[in-house]
C-alpha cells in the first residue's frame, strides 16, 4: 500500500499547524523533516513523550506516564491445565497469570513494579512474590520450579497523583487539531485491540 517504514530513525520534533505537520527525523545520516497532512502518533512507551516535542498542542493535553514494569517467570515441568487462568485482577493490573505459549511451555505473570525508567531485568528476588501469588490457584505449585523468564514496560498514565485510564485516544475534539490523533496508555490489551483501533482512527478518518 505505499507504505514506508523507517527502521532506527527517531523523531525529534514536530510542528503542529491543523492539517500541515513538519516532523524533524533523526537517523543515522543528515536528520531531515517529513511533512504531513495528517500525524497518528501511536509511539507506545514513547508516545506521551513525543507530544512533548508537538509544538501547537495545549499543555493540558500532555497527560504523565509512568512506567509499570511487569515480570514474568517459566514453569520447568508440564503445565498445571490446558487453559489460561486468571485471578481476579488487582489495583495496578490484570495479576500474575497463567499463560501457555505456542511450544506447549507455561509462564506466569505480569506482576507491577513502578519503574524511573524502562528496564527488562528479571530479578530472581521476586521469586518468592509470585509463588505466593500462582499458589493462590495452584496450591500444587512445585518448589523451585518457577524460573525467571522475561520483562516488559506498561506506559501508565498519571492524573492527580494517581493511576488514570487507559487507552487515550485524542482526536480532533479533544486537543482541536484537525488531522492529528495521539494513542496514549496504550498498555494490555492493546496487540490484542490493535486492528480494533485501526478501524476506530480509519473511520474518524
Ligand atoms: C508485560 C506486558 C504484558 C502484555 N500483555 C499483553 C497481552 O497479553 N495481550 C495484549 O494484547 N497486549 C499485551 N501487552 C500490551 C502490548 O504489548 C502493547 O499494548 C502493544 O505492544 C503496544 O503497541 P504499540 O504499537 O502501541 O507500541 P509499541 O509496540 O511500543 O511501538 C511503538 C514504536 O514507536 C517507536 N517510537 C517511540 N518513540 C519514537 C520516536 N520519538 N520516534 C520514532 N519512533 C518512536 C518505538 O521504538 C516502537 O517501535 C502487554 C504489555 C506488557 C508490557
Amino acid at each position: 500500500h505505499g507504505a514506508v517504514i523507517a527502521l532506527r530513525h527517531r523523531v525529534t520534533h514536530i510542528d503542529c499547524r491543523p492539517g500541515r505537520f513538519t516532523l524533524t527525523v533523526e537517523g543515522p545520516d543528515q536528520p531531515f523533516q517529513l511533512r504531513a497532512e495528517r500525524l497518528i502518533n501511536a509511539a507506545g512507551l514513547g508516545a506521551v513523550p513525543l507530544t512533548g516535542l508537538m509544538d501547537g498542542l495545549p499543555e493540558k493535553h500532555r497527560p504523565e506516564q509512568r512506567f509499570a514494569k511487569g515480570h514474568y517467570f517459566k514453569l520447568r515441568g508440564k503445565p498445571p491445565a490446558e487453559r489460561l487462568i486468571y485471578p481476579l485482577p488487582d489495583a495496578d493490573g490484570l495479576g500474575v497469570h497463567l499463560t501457555l505459549d505456542l511450544a506447549g511451555g507455561a509462564r506466569f505473570g505480569p506482576d507491577v513494579e513502578w519503574a524511573e525508567r524502562p528496564d527488562y531485568r528479571v530479578d530472581e528476588s521476586r521469586r518468592e512474590s509470585f509463588e505466593q501469588a500462582v499458589r493462590r490457584y495452584w496450591p500444587g505449585l512445585p518448589a523451585g520450579a518457577l524460573q525467571p523468564d522475561y520483562a516488559g514496560v506498561r506506559p501508565k498514565l498519571w492524573l492527580d497523583g494517581k493511576p488514570y485510564r487507559d487507552f487515550l485516544i485524542q482526536g480532533q475534539g479533544e486537543h482541536g487539531i484537525d488531522g492529528l490523533v495521539n494513542l496514549l496508555g496504550i498498555e494490555s490489551p492493546g496487540l490484542t485491540a490493535a486492528l480494533a483501533l485501526a478501524e476506530r482512527l480509519e473511520e474518524s478518518a
